[in-house]
This record gives C-alpha cells, structure tokens and sequence, in this order.
C-alpha cells in the first residue's frame, strides 16, 4: 500500500491521506442539482472522485464512495415553472438522465447515491440541533444560520468575512430583512407561493437550504470526520465554507478531514456553466467522441487545474485511445516483461502523489513504447490491463467485434475494385466503410476490418 497525499483546500497543502480506520476511506462528493441534461463540467467530479475511488481499492483500501443528487434546490423551481411542469417531476427525470449519461461513460456507479428529497428528516434534525445550540436562529417561517457564531468561519475558502456574500438574497429584499446579519445564510426557507414541493418543520412548512442538505447527506452515508470531501472548486464558496461550518456547529468537530476540489472545464477560456448559455451536453459529447475519449479528455489534464474544452483536445483524446487499442491487439494476454515493473510502478507512484493522472498517461505510454518494441519475445498486457483498470480504461483490450455482414460486402467489393485498379472505387468503399465505423486495412491474402 502506497502514502497517498492530496491536496487539500483547507490546509492549502498536499497532506497525507490518514484513514479514521485501517485502511477505510469514505468519500463524499457533491453530485448535480438535476433542473436539466448534465454537461461535461458535471462529468468531471464524477470522473475524478469515481477513478480516485478505483485508484485506492487498487491499493488496498475499502473505499465507499458516496455521490447525491440535489433534488430540492431554488434552480428546480426556476427551471420547471416556465415549462409548466412539477418539480418534482422535473427534478426526477433529470436524475433518471444523470444516471443513464454517467453510466455510459462506462464506469460504474458510486456505492450511494442519496437524494435531498429522501433525506427531509435527517435535514430537520440537524437545523434543529443547530437552532438548540444557539448556532442558528427562526425567522417567520425562515431559518437562519448565524455565521458569526462559528469562530473557524472563512476557514476553509480562506476569505474574510468582509469579503464574503453569501449570494442568496438581494439586499433589501423580504428573505435579506428577516436576517439578523447580511453574512448568515438559509438552512429552511418558509413556503413561498409557486413552489410546489413542501414539507413540515417545528417552524411551519417550507423545505430546506441547499448547503444543509449535503451536511445531512454526507454524515447519513459516512458519519463525521471522513477521510475526504470533494467537489468542484466552484463550490468552495459558499456550499462547502457553510457545509463545514454547519457541521462544527451542530457536531463540535469537523465534516472531513481532506476537502479535495476539481478545476473547471472551459469552454472557449470561460468558465462553462449553463447559465452563461454554454452547451456541451454529456451525451452529445460521449455521441461524438466515445465514452473511452471523453475519459482520456478527462484524465489528460491534472484535477486541480482548468481543462479547455476544445476540438483538439478531444482529438488528442481520441488518438491516444486508438494508439492504446492498437498497442493492446498486439500484446498477448497474459504477464509482462519483468523489466517493465519499473514503469508500472512509477504510474502507480504518480497516481499516489496527489493524484496526478497526466503523469501516469505519460508513463502509460512510456511502458507502452517499450512493450510494444519487445512484442517479438511474447509480452503480455498484465500491466497494461492493471493500468487501464484504474483509469476506467480496461473496455481497450476487449476483444474487437466481428465487423457486421454490410460492411464485410463493402469491403469485399473494394478489394474487387482494387484488383480490377478502379482505385477510384475502392477509395469510395473505403469512406463508406469509414461512415460505419471501420477502417479496412491489406494484409496478406486479403483484407481485415477494425473498429474506428
Ligand atoms: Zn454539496
């Protein structure tokens, strides 16, 4: 088992990952709020925190990881009222399409996934706990958390309390009155007309803030004080400044002892978020590019950097799947050259030191290289498929497909063209074969067809 360091947010350094319990890791990440499709921003936690789990049960670990669905959120009622529908319903359909995109990336899903709707109890407890230690405050059917109550607040995003807006209100409006201090933020929101989803509390219908969701969520799945915490670094503030503070508050100690975030995609240099009228849905992205490409994409760049979205990028993508799956027709099953353990274990070694998958791509190619140059001594794809394994990779060495009898005839008649030297032709059928999905290659004695 290999010391893995992450970075962590709070501390602002590559720390040692120290398990509560031998060799136990639980993992919380913030999932989507489901208002519409998911987009390519939103696969990247999903693919960072899901690899991550894979690379610490390839080390020994048991891990749990845990990723919700934010069902209940203000953004569900915006975006269902215009289209006449419940939000409840809307909010259900689009987690029924979060879990069909993310599970064609090919990846498997967490171990929980816990929805905010069906944590409504656990919710109320925990702002009740909080209204009891004199952390939080009612307020005509509102609940408030008291920021300046929480001597450790700002210390995660690193913020001072001067600079900080919580977002959630314009000034002057009724919810900012109710507010004892312009800094404290919503735990449970009194029903307002034209929201149609409701539930009872000690203090009058409504239903709850999104930040006290995740506190709740979080501990029902993994207690207090788990081993790490991500999300997207858009949500250090104020999501995960107030889950942490909530936490300190209502239990005395903290959520999680690594708070781990993931840099945003960018699309043409911007931040991608759907608000700003950005569209690169999920699974028009993996319809284009292939589940394998859109997980090299998002293994090409290290997790707490800025990844362009771009043409090229997924072009490189691209190539570097095929290159891998060309490699792996020519490894026999089976054991790797000894001499090659170096190289598996710098990838590994890479993956330890704060998760540095570019890294291990490069050494992955490396071993690659020097694999595919001793094919004539018999090398076999053991470490290969280790790797692979741990990137979500492994579907590259499955066996090709037999090509269907449409494209088997089109290739046939191409060979026909070729051997009357109507080259012309035969370039035609190749591009048709192409349009299918096949490339059709000359080999002794006739042809053979490979998937694209
Ligand atoms: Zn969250």
């Amino acid at each position: 088992m290999r010391e893995v360091t992450i970075h962590d947010t709070y501390s602002g350094a590559v720390v040692p990952l120290q398990p509560r319990g031998p060799a136990r890791v639980g993992i919380y990440a913030c999932g989507p709020t489901v208002y519409s499709r998911i987009h390519i921003g939103n696969a990247r936690p999903f693919v960072v925190f899901g690899l991550l789990a894979r690379f610490l049960e390839h080390e020994g670990y048991a891990v749990r990881l845990v990723m919700n669905v934010t069902d209940v959120n203000d953004k569900i009622y915006d975006a269902a009222g215009p289209l006449g529908r419940p939000s409840a319903e809307l909010a259900a359909e689009m987690t029924e399409h979060y879990r069909a995109d993310t599970d064609a990336l090919g990846l498997g899903r967490p171990d929980e996934e816990p929805l905010a709707s069906e944590t409504i109890g656990p919710i109320v407890d925990y702002i009740a706990a909080l209204v009891e230690r004199g952390h939080a405050y009612a307020a005509d059917g509102d609940v408030y958390f008291a920021v300046r109550s929480d001597e450790r607040y700002g210390s995660l995003s690193h913020r001072l309390l001067e600079n900080m807006d919580q977002g959630e209100d314009a000034a002057g409006s009724p919810a900012a009155q109710r507010k004892r201090d312009p800094l404290d933020f919503a735990l449970w929101k009194a029903h307002k007309p034209g929201e149609d989803t409701v539930w009872d509390s000690p203090w009058g219908p409504g239903r709850p803030g999104w930040h006290i969701e995740c506190s709740a969520m979080a501990e029902g799945a993994l207690g207090v004080g788990f081993e790490i915490h991500g999300g997207g670094s858009d949500l250090v503030f104020p999501h995960h400044e107030n889950e942490a503070a909530q936490t300190r508050a209502a239990r005395g100690t903290e959520l999680a002892r690594i708070w781990m975030h993931n840099g945003m995609i960018q699309l043409t240099g911007e931040k991608m978020a759907k608000s700003a009228g950005n569209i690169a849905p999920l699974h028009e992205v993996i319809e284009r590019w292939g589940a394998e490409a859109v997980v090299m994409y998002l293994v090409s760049g290290h997790y707490r950097q800025p990844l362009a979205f771009s043409q090229d990028a997924l072009e490189q993508a691209e190539a570097n799947v095929k290159r891998i799956r060309e490699a792996g027709r020519r490894l026999a099953d089976g054991d790797s050259p000894a001499d090659l353990d170096r190289l598996r274990d710098r990838f590994f070694d890479a993956l330890a030191r704060d998760f540095n998958t570019p890294e291990a791509l490069a050494v992955l190619n490396e071993w690659i290289r020097e694999a595919t140059g001793s094919v004539a001594e018999g090398a076999g794809n053991a470490h290969l498929r280790e790797m692979l394994g741990v990137l979500g990779l492994e579907s590259l060495l499955a066996a090709d497909q037999p090509a269907p009898g449409e494209v088997v005839e089109l290739a046939q008649r191409r060979e026909q063209a070729r051997r009357e030297r109507d080259f012309q032709h035969a370039d035609r059928l190749r591009d048709e074969i192409a349009a299918r999905g096949w490339e059709v290659r000359d080999v002794a004695g006739g042809f053979e067809l490979l998937p694209r």
